[in-house]
């Protein structure tokens, strides 16, 4: 073929490869290759694949199209998280309040503070171990904002928490026949972290003791952490009155590491061996 009749044939070839939708105008055909090229960003458009003796050249994705493609996919994937966090929000935040408390409105000069941020950080291996926290300590210290800041802070990483209270709870849980409740205490247990608000709040009577004691069990028996606070000393939790708060606190302190909100001690004396690791942990990091 003569140069000419050559030039005229590939200008044929681009007008119906633009005819397909193959090629867009601006893209060109490779003198080397003869295949063709991106007029933007300019690489291939075409590949060479060879099958049974044939040779063929399917159209690929050229590097820009590919790019804008990946783009596309990512802000498709952000928005889908997005969504799923308010989600999770909206149903793990049984408080509209409980929505401005986050780390970003923290003050975590506050040692307790820095703990609530490291259990954050950490959530994995506390999990692994079924490790929660207990904040004791006197109304107002911000043992609730700091829980919520936890609580906000792992629903940002895509992982479910429910923070609620025992008065709520028992509210749920009050209308219900005991194999519905068996369920909806199971159910608790498909938030990776149940937080529960204001332990000791609730009235003393033998029903709410033992409601209160079912919650702690099913969540005890799933392995699955919890975090408490509660207004109650620490020795009161260590010294119950009786059995039935005793089967309660047990448990907890079993599986919450305690941090003190008095603004000056920070204690964790009653604690297994597990405990002080977790502690460990809570301490060692550095700022
Ligand atoms: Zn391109």
């Amino acid at each position: 073929m003569r140069g000419t009749d050559m030039q005229a044939a590939v200008t044929d070839m681009l007008a119906g490869l633009i005819q397909d939708g193959i090629a867009e105008s601006g893209d060109y055909i490779d003198a080397d290759t003869g295949l063709l090229m991106c007029g933007k960003c300019r690489s291939k458009k075409q590949t060479v694949v060879k099958l049974m003796g044939r040779t063929m050249k399917p159209s690929c994705l050229c590097r820009c199209k590919s790019e804008e493609l990946e783009k596309e996919k990512q802000k498709r994937k952000d928005k889908e998280l997005m969504e799923g966090i308010s989600r999770l929000k909206s149903a793990g935040l049984q408080d509209r309040t409980f929505y401005g408390y986050t780390f970003a409105n923290c003050d975590e000069t506050h040692l307790c503070a820095r703990y609530a941020h490291r259990y954050v950080g950490h959530f994995a291996e506390f999990q692994k171990n079924g490790q929660g926290l207990l904040f004791w300590g006197d109304v107002g210290t911000g043992k609730t904002f700091l829980a919520g800041c936890i609580a906000n802070a792992l629903m940002e990483k895509n992982i479910p928490v429910l923070m609620t209270s025992f008065p709520k709870l028992l509210n749920a849980l009050g209308g219900l026949y005991s194999g519905e409740k068996n369920e909806y205490l199971k159910n608790l247990n498909h938030y990776q972290l149940l937080i529960i608000d204001d332990l000791g709040v609730e009235r003393d009577t033998p029903y709410v003791l033992e409601t209160v004691y079912l919650v702690i069990d099913e969540r005890y028996k799933s392995g699955k952490p919890f975090i408490i606070t509660t207004n109650l000393s620490l020795e009161k939790l260590q010294n119950p009155a009786d059995l039935e708060h005793g089967r309660i606190y047990d448990r907890i302190m079993e599986r919450c590491v305690p941090v003190a909100f008095s603004g000056k001690n920070y204690r964790t004396d009653k604690g297994s061996k597990n405990m002080e690791n977790a502690t460990g942990i809570l301490r060692d990091e550095p700022t």
